[in-house]
């Protein structure tokens, strides 16, 4: 695979430019169009340039290679093929406050949890850091935005992947991104979720990004925890509490529990009130969504009432919490279940 340019930073790219012995004006040029969502084929470059680039870098390391978009609510998902011929899959939703775009940050994911679709066939392989940048800025580009006006405002590290499982490409990309001469984001406006990885969190507060840090709980016990997540085993409720309470002091910033609602497993009202014991005067907020049933994982969802029902006992005992509506019903799935299911027709076609 070619290297890709979309991992650079501004000086990065003009030290290429340099070692290439273009003019200097060359790397502001080359910079804005990549932030733009342009092809190094498409910028108007000296052509011995062009191809010297083109030679070592990918031209489009994101493509869209299907867009399916709800009647319903104007979700979009895209399924996105990688240099490689690797797939991943990606969201736009539409809110009152602006589009918001769920990104991948691992082909597939090794975090075992045995709700989730993207871990059916483990990790395939870390994005780079330009690979992540470049869903955004093909996106962008697809709505009508540019990097001065972007058309996508609020970005969510929440497909496929464990964001901390790939620490330095997610780090690198969120320099870039909110890189000021750059696609210029606000890190408020970028949310990162992960599964609980302690020193990872640890280590992230101290790196100056006062993102929206959000953890998958899912469960309000350790026992019930590893239950639903390996990584449990690993880390505890306590220690993830003690890491949320350090991004706090480090960055000011309240945190977010996801709290995925499975029948017969985390539900219940005594669930609740143990999740509102937990939590009771942290700052924090939490969400509650309704499990999106994976065929392969069995697990159940729980009705709509049963839902509410949580959610009220959580504010009844003073928790801030929303119960998140599901977006795109109509074209159906939760993360990496896009992926599966194409990979699976993909494989159901050789078969055949
Ligand atoms: N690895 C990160 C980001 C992944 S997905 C993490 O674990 O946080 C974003 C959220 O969706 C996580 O909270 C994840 O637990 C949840 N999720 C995954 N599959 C789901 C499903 N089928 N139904 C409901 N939530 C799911």
């Amino acid at each position: 695979m070619k290297k890709v340019l979309q991992d650079y930073t501004r000086e990065e790219i003009a030290a290429l430019v340099e070692a290439c012995g273009e003019k200097k004006y060359r790397a502001q040029q080359l910079y804005t169009g990549l932030m733009q969502g342009k092809k190094i084929s498409e910028l108007p470059l000296p052509a011995a340039f062009r191809e010297k680039l083109l030679f070592e870098y990918e031209d489009e390391p994101i493509k869209i290679r299907e867009i399916f978009s709800s009647r319903e609510d104007g979700t979009k998902k895209f399924l996105f093929e990688l240099a490689d011929g690797n797939l991943i899959e990606g969201v736009l939703m539409q809110y009152k406050y602006g589009a918001t775009q769920c990104v991948s940050t691992q082909v597939g994911c090794r975090m075992g949890c045995n709700f989730c679709a993207s871990t059916l066939g483990g990790l395939i392989r870390n994005l780079s850091a330009g690979e992540i940048l470049a869903q955004i800025l093909t996106v962008n580009r697809l709505q009508g935005g540019t990097s001065e006006k972007r058309a996508v405002k609020n970005v969510v590290l929440m497909g496929s992947g464990e964001p901390f499982d790939n620490y330095d490409a997610v780090v690198r990309f969120l320099r870039n991104a909110t890189a000021e001469e750059g696609f210029g984001m606000s890190i408020r406006n970028i949310s990162l979720s992960t599964c609980g990885l302690v020193p990872a969190m640890k280590r992230f507060a101290d790196e100056g990004l006062p993102l929206n840090l959000t953890v998958s709980l899912h469960a309000s016990s350790d026992g019930e925890r590893k239950r639903l997540m390996p990584v449990a085993r690993a880390y505890t409720i306590a220690q993830i509490l003690d890491a949320c309470a350090y991004y706090f002091e480090k960055t000011g910033r309240r945190y977010i529990f996801e709290y995925s609602l499975v029948a017969g497993e985390n539900c219940d009202e005594a669930h609740a009130l143990a999740l509102a014991r937990l939590l009771k005067g942290k700052p924090c907020h939490v969400n509650l969504i309704r499990l999106n049933e994976v065929k392969e994982r069995g697990l159940k969802t729980v009705t709509e009432k049963d839902a509410y029902r949580f959610l009220g006992v959580l504010e009844k005992n003073g928790i801030s919490a929303t119960l998140r509506r599901s977006m795109g019903g109509d074209i159906g799935g939760a993360c990496g279940q896009l992926r599966a299911s194409y990979l699976e027709t993909k494989e159901s076609k050789h078969a055949d």
